[in-house]
């Protein structure tokens, strides 16, 4: 299976997947194949370790 085009994300490579999440084509940099997400799926799908204030609703 190819894909043709360029990568979505630095439009300067050229595409080798296509993210199964949002369908942007991505280069093999920017394509998490570990995950199976383009780079922006990727980094929504991980933890974000930047937000460290878990707020815990209680009632
Ligand atoms: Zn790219
Ligand atoms: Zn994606």
């Amino acid at each position: 299976m190819s894909i043709s085009g360029l990568c979505q994300i630095c439009e300067s490579r050229q595409a080798q997947e296509r993210c199964p999440n949002c369908g942007t084509l991505a280069c093999e940099v920017h394509y998490e194949s570990e995950l199976g997400l383009c780079a922006d799926c990727a980094t929504q799908a991980q933890p974000d370790r930047q937000s460290d204030d878990v707020d815990i609703h209680r009632f």
